[in-house]
């Protein structure tokens, strides 16, 4: 569905992708790993078209993304993609509900019926008791959860989650996975980058970025 033809991305003088090809099937889960710095982020956000690279080709759905005017490309990211950050994402002055409920108010959805929503989907994670709770109160796991339900409560075509086990102990990070496999299952192509070698073995492909090149993995 999602294709990425020799994309490049230079940061001053440093060439973090180098011709990047890969392609995402639907409803695949997978895994992009590598060592830090070696630019999985940077990757991720070029494939979401939250970053623009400085070359190469970005496709979905026999759309080249990077024709599009900005506010088309918005528009495409806002129904078709998902993205989970790596870093702090929920926005701590609203709740749980009202997090999620955020992407469904931005499409126009009233907020009745998005907050309704957006408890459904807590509840689909597990975290339905949350959706009156901020940020703050949550723990990470129950926090991934609430991101992860943000992320999907649109229903998109590509679920793209940077490091969504990274700050998660072994028990927790288990059950964010388990709940993106079963994303995966359920038809979601879910993007993962990840340092975790058990969130790794979850996927059904993994390739490795080194030095700007995407490998298979040794
Ligand atoms: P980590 O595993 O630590 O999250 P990563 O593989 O995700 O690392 P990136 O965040 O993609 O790596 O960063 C790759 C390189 O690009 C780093 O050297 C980083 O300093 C640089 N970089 C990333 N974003 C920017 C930016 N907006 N401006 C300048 N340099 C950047
Ligand atoms: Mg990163």
């Amino acid at each position: 569905v999602l294709r990425a033809r020799a994309v490049s991305k230079t940061y001053g003088d440093r060439e973090v992708l180098k011709a990047v090809d890969l392609e995402v099937l639907a409803g695949e889960m997978l895994a992009i790993t590598g060592p830090s710095g070696s630019g999985k982020s940077t990757l991720l956000h070029c494939l979401a078209t939250i970053v623009q690279p400085d070359a190469g080709e970005i496709t979905f759905g026999g759309l080249q993304l990077s024709r599009l005017a900005e506010a088309r490309r918005s528009e495409m990211r806002r129904t078709c993609f998902g993205i989970m950050f790596q870093f702090g994402q929920l926005v701590p002055e609203l709740s749980a509900a009202e997090n999620v409920a955020l992407p469904l108010l931005l499409r126009g959805m009233r907020r009745g019926e998005a907050i309704a929503r957006a408890t459904a989907v807590l509840d689909r994670f597990g975290v339905a008791e949350f959706a009156p709770a901020r940020p703050s109160a949550l723990s990470g796991g129950q926090a991934q959860r609430v991101a992860m339900a943000r992320a999907v409560a649109t229903d998109p075509t590509i679920l793209f989650a940077d490091e969504p086990t990274g700050a998660l102990d072994s028990n927790s990070g288990a059950r964010v996975l388990d709940e993106l496999v079963a994303l995966a299952r359920a038809g979601t192509a879910v993007v993962m980058v990840t340092h975790d070698p058990a969130a790794a073995s979850r996927a059904d492909r993994v390739v490795e970025l080194r030095d700007g090149m995407l490998e298979a993995p040794a």
